[in-house]
């Protein structure tokens, strides 16, 4: 339809709401008329704590200040995820957000740690990785030209409150109240108004369902449909509760694997965020509240919180004049914190192909490729950590092990069973990261390249020696993590 896109409306105000109308009102504020609908009766999930690389960017697109986002969402730097009895009880290993050791033109790093470990010239492979060692040392600084890679940990209600100022700062109208009626044209199908339980009336000519599950546009009215994917990652459920924090808040989530699902531990800068994510097939809520309650630490500061969920995704995140953006889009269940990623992914994407002058099926069909190959791609790299492990101790991972897998995974895990490869497809977000939960999760390669073997073991054990010394010296001059981030929010 080739009308003009001047008045937005974004129905639901949880973090995607406001990510989306901070965007909106900040980059194209001077050109929009935008509105936001929230229910402060609805409320909104009231979870979602950990963060990956990509909203430091997010941030420094709309001009936050770092120091002043940190004090405002109790936020502390996060270097990456500790999986610990995720390949089998009592073994560990974490996945940090850096590169790890040096790539040639031929062949990644761990060509060269495979023949080394294979000579005994090699330690852990997480020994070449910077974020890794700083993690593990408790360590962070900035460093110059994004030197670490880190992201956050952050109180993502604080963090809409911190928004919806931002937002309304540049423009963006909040209109309080509860959305009982979306009126569609009956021919072209395209939304024209929402109506509030007051008898309110809100016009637009673009909509952006925020409204969480309940996806009350994009679904409830324009029935888009939904695909679902609970056949590959089982678990449906998660019970949530805060407690108070009992040590200085580490730089890095902890996912700890348990018979039926695993547990997040959020270290925020005053609390800590807790839950369990579970199979119900595997495990009743009661039990699975009696277990997450059984292994916290600290004042227990809020009511368990029960969550039930399905995974999977929209049959189309835009749809007529609707995009769905935040849990209304889809869902991937919490365990490589990438739901916010990709809330700010489809904003960042709309802001590319934002259709000022009316909107084009051609632009919305691509938009929705590159959106699914996106999720597909992030669905993929969960489904490895529950499908490559060694346990076989419960039900729930004796399933796991067995359970088919997509086909673009089952080739991944192939290549680099077989020759230690992992490529990069198209946009795909995890890169590095497939590497270190590969090996972490005990899938070892059967070769290495053979560039490797022009190397003599002299060679290859000084260059191990370089890379992992340099590691080292650039760890030594970080600073301890509180101690940085006190310092940093100081002044904020
Ligand atoms: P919600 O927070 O549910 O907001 C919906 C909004 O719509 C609310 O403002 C509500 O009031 C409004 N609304 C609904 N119906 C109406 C109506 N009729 N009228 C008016 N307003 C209405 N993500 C991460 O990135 N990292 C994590 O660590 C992480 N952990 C998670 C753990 C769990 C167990 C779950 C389930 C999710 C997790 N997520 C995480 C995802 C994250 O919580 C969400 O992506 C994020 O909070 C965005 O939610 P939302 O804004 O889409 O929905």
């Amino acid at each position: 339809m080739k009308k003009p896109i001047r008045k937005v409306v974004i129905a639901g105000g949880g973090t995607a709401g406001w990510m989306t109308a901070a965007a909106l009102a900040k980059l194209m504020g001077k050109n929009l008329d935008i509105t936001l609908v929230e229910s402060e009766q609805i409320g909104t999930i009231g979870v979602g704590e950990a963060t990956i690389p990509t909203l430091v960017f997010f941030n420094r697109l709309l001009g936050i200040d770092e120091a002043e986002f940190l004090a405002a969402t109790q936020g502390t730097y996060k270097l990456g995820i500790r999986f610990e009895n995720w390949r089998d009880v009592g073994k560990d290993y974490l996945h940090a957000f850096g590169v790890t050791g040096k790539d040639c033109w031929a062949c990644g790093f761990q060509h060269f740690w495979l023949k080394g470990r294979e000579l005994g010239l090699a330690s852990d492979f997480g020994d070449y990785c910077l974020e890794r060692r700083a993690a593990e040392t408790h360590k962070f600084s900035h460093l110059p030209n994004n030197g670490l890679n880190y992201a956050f940990h952050i109180d993502a209600s604080r963090y809409a409150k911190y928004l919806r100022g931002f937002a309304e700062h540049f423009g963006a109208r909040r209109v309080e109240g509860k959305i009982n009626r979306v009126a569609v044209h009956p021919d072209s199908g395209y939304i024209q108004s929402l109506t509030l339980d007051n008898g309110q009336t809100v016009e637009g000519d673009f909509f952006i369902d925020c409204t969480g599950m309940r996806a009350l546009l994009i679904e409830k009215a324009l029935h888009t449909g939904y695909e679902s994917w609970t056949h590959w990652l089982p678990c449906d459920s998660a019970v949530a509760v805060q407690t108070a924090k009992v040590q200085e808040p580490i730089p890095y989530t902890r996912s700890i694997a348990h018979d039926t699902g695993w547990q997040w531990r959020i270290p925020l800068q005053t609390r800590v965020g807790n839950g369990y994510v579970y199979a119900s097939s595997f495990e009743d809520d009661v039990h699975a509240r009696e277990r997450l309650l059984g292994n916290i630490e600290g004042e227990q500061l809020t009511d368990p919180l029960l969550i039930k969920f399905q995974t999977g995704r929209r049959r189309k995140q835009w749809h007529k004049n609707c995009l769905a953006v935040g849990l209304s889009s889809g869902f991937l269940e919490p365990l490589e914190s990438t739901s916010i990623h990709l809330i700010q992914q489809n904003i960042v994407r709309f802001l590319r192909f934002f259709p000022q002058q009316g909107i084009l099926d051609s632009e919305v069909d691509e938009f929705n490729r590159q959106a699914d190959f996106e999720m597909e791609r992030i669905r993929d790299f969960i489904i490895l950590h529950y499908k490559v492990t060694e346990r076989t101790d419960s039900e729930f991972w004796r399933h796991c092990r067995n359970m088919a897998i997509p086909d673009t995974l089952a080739n991944k895990i192939d290549v680099f069973r077989e020759t230690g490869h992992v490529f990069r497809e198209g946009s795909e977000l995890f890169v590095d990261s497939w590497q270190q939960v590969m090996l972490g999760q005990g899938l070892t390669p059967e070769r290495y390249h053979p560039l490797v073997d022009t190397m003599s073991q002299q060679e290859l054990a000084d260059f191990l020696s370089q890379v992992k010394a340099q590691v080292d010296q650039t760890v030594d001059k970080l600073q301890s993590h509180n101690a940085y981030l006190a310092q940093f929010t100081a002044n904020a």
